[in-house]
């Protein structure tokens, strides 16, 4: 236990708060030095955000890289996009593998380049009303393109969490437990969202990996209710 929580007579709530407090602070500094550069997240641009948001479901980055760039280099804004037929787009999107969403790409473009007048929408309910969006990627859109205070949460970060802090979801599947959702917004430090989110699925991709967690290199590995009972575990065992 990190000396900062030990001997802690301080109420419930706060010991929480420094608990989180203190795993977001090791979360920044860890990923200002071992945090990956992809170019949509050197952007700001709303267009190139969703874009690559909407490639990134269920695919790995590197997956998504080449086609990310030959994308934007293809179609440099939204109206070149909304221009593009489905075959293009299909060629384009092939190597992704789930050959059928370039239909629902281009059924988002089209909405968004016509209905929303080339704009996305800056609220959570409009978003969602974009094909091939959920509520991951219309987080996402918000956090990274409007700089909203929002937590995302996915399988990975979910494993993150709940090995660090022993969070459990109720449900069969906690993408839809509301309270995981207002668990990782209130992770989230005052203006630093953007990093926070980035962090927490690098660590989840690179350190707190599903199997065998690299748990040597991990930031939080004093403070982490996992490890912390892997190590007593192997003590006994001895
Ligand atoms: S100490 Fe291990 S289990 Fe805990 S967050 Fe780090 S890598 Fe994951």
């Amino acid at each position: 236990m990190h000396p900062e929580l030990c001997g802690d007579s301080k109420p419930e709530g706060e010991h929480q708060a420094r608990y989180r407090r203190l795993f977001a602070r090791r979360l920044l500094r860890w990923f200002r030095a071992h945090g990956r550069r992809y170019p949509w997240r050197e952007t700001r641009e709303p267009y190139r955000i969703f874009v690559a948001e909407f490639m990134l479901q269920r695919t790995g980055a590197q997956q998504v890289l080449p086609v990310y760039m030959q994308f934007v280099k293809r179609f440099p804004t939204l109206h070149d996009a909304a221009e593009a037929d489905g075959k293009t787009l299909r060629g384009i999107l092939w190597p992704l593998g789930r050959v059928e969403r370039y239909k629902i790409l281009r059924r988002a473009l089209l909405y968004l380049a016509g209905e929303l007048k080339g704009k996305l929408p800056s609220s959570l309910k409009k978003l969602l009303k974009i094909p091939g969006v959920g509520p991951y990627t219309g987080r996402a859109v918000l956090v990274f393109a409007h700089h909203r205070r929002l937590g995302l949460f996915d399988p990975n970060i979910y494993r993150v969490i709940g090995r660090v802090f022993g969070f459990v979801s109720t449900k069969q599947r906690p993408h839809t437990d509301s309270s995981m959702w207002r668990t990782v917004d209130d992770l989230m430090p005052k203006g630093r969202s953007r990093e926070m989110n980035l962090a927490l699925l690098d660590l989840a991709s690179t350190i707190c990996r599903t199997r065998r967690p690299i748990h040597e290199k991990c930031p939080m590995q004093d403070i982490c209710a996992f490890y912390g009972r892997a190590r007593s575990e192997a003590t006994h065992v001895h």
